[in-house]
């Protein structure tokens, strides 16, 4: 019989989250690596959790939204457990309404009234509300929206990992073979993986950079102003990415396109002029082809699932992922959207 009722493969944000949540509904949980917790994309700096615009509403927002609720409950639960800090808060946004993009704005402030449910709200404000933790706006006004979170992401990981082993689960980091019902949680390797297994393109991998800035806004919002997220950390750090490449020599080195981020990101907040760079990270997001997630069972291998595809918002829908799996793990309970399941990107 085995040791193990699940074993996680990979200590990303997926892998680790999924681990959380059977351990926490009693399951006996392993969560093995091959190169350490947060190895992957899942360890890098920036950790917004930021809502899609909402409008043209479709299961990938629904579920997001559902997740973006879940995660203040969710990231105190883990913390608790571990005693670690996954540096979450609920902290809002705001953004730079475009020149002529007010009736725009108002639109989605309506949307969101609708959509969010009193849970959070979407509002349009003049700039000189904000003072100077604020991007530049040629129109004089922002949006600030209270539903938007921010954690440390690798930070969040070792503290999932930690509540892992409270919770009387195993993280191990090395080639180990997996027993029991395996969830593969492997990242880009495991989209490779998935594209070698059936011979279709179910998904590729996406490069970013970000840095690490010395500037101390902590509580106060996040920024995302022209695609570029700006990002206040509890220890008084700022997070500023991110690059989108999808052709690159190397997955985690850092280059040009950083520096160029860089004077980009003093343009849109000059608060941020002076402030030394403290650190500069890459790392490699995975994308499926259809840009939703990709979870459920592994196609034609009983026993083994998949999570993955989390792209650019991984921690976002994190525990909604750990929610989905553990009921289809545990359970056999299907909850996974359409459109998400591995199937879907055959
Ligand atoms: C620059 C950048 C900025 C980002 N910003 C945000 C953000 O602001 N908000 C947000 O929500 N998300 C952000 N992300 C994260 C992104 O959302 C990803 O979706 C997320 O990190 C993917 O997590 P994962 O667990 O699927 O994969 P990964 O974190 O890559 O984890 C996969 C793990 O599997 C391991 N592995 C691979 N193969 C094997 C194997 N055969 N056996 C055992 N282990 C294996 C790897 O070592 C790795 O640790 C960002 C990512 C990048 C790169």
């Amino acid at each position: 019989m085995a040791s193990v009722d699940v074993t996680v493969m990979g200590a990303g944000i997926f892998g680790l989250a999924t681990a959380f949540e059977c351990a926490r509904r009693g399951a006996r949980v392993r969560v093995v690596d091959r190169a350490g917790v947060a190895a992957g994309s899942s360890g890098g700096v920036v950790g917004a959790l930021a809502p899609h615009v909402p409008e043209n509403w479709n299961a990938k927002k629904a579920f997001q939204l559902e997740s973006l609720m879940m995660a203040e409950t969710f990231w105190a639960a883990v913390d608790g457990l571990s005693g670690l800090s996954s540096g979450y808060a609920r902290l809002g946004r705001i953004q730079p309404v475009a020149m002529g993009g007010m009736d725009l704005a108002q639109a989605r402030a309506a949307g969101a009234d609708a959509l969010w449910r009193g849970f959070a709200s979407w509002r349009v404000m003049s700039a000189e509300e904000a003072g100077t933790w604020a991007p530049a706006a040629a129109s004089g006004h922002l949006i600030w929206d209270t539903l938007s979170a921010r954690l440390h992401p690798k930070r969040a990981c070792e503290s999932l990992a930690a509540a892992v082993s409270v919770l009387g689960g195993v993280v191990e980091v090395g080639d180990i073979a997996p027993e029991g019902r395996v969830v593969w949680a492997t990242g880009i390797d495991g989209l490779l993986m998935l594209n070698a297994a059936s011979g279709k393109p179910v998904g590729s991998g996406i490069k970013g950079q970000a840095l690490v800035l010395d500037h101390d806004a902590r509580g106060l919002p996040q920024i995302f102003a022209d695609g570029v997220h700006f990002v206040p950390h509890e220890d008084g750090t700022v997070a500023v990415g991110s690059t989108s490449e999808r052709d690159y020599a190397s997955a985690a080195g850092t280059d040009g396109l950083l520096e160029a981020l860089h004077r980009t990101a003093v343009g849109l907040v000059p608060a941020l002029a002076d402030a030394r760079v403290l650190a500069r990270w890459a790392g490699v997001r995975p994308r499926a082809r259809s840009r939703a997630p990709v979870l459920g069972g592994w196609p034609g291998r009983p026993g083994h699932f998949v999570a993955n595809g989390g792209f650019k918002i991984g921690f976002g829908i994190a525990p909604k992922v750990a929610e989905v799996m553990a009921d289809l793990v545990l359970g056999g309970r299907d909850a996974i959207p359409d459109g998400f399941r591995v199937e879907d990107n055959l």
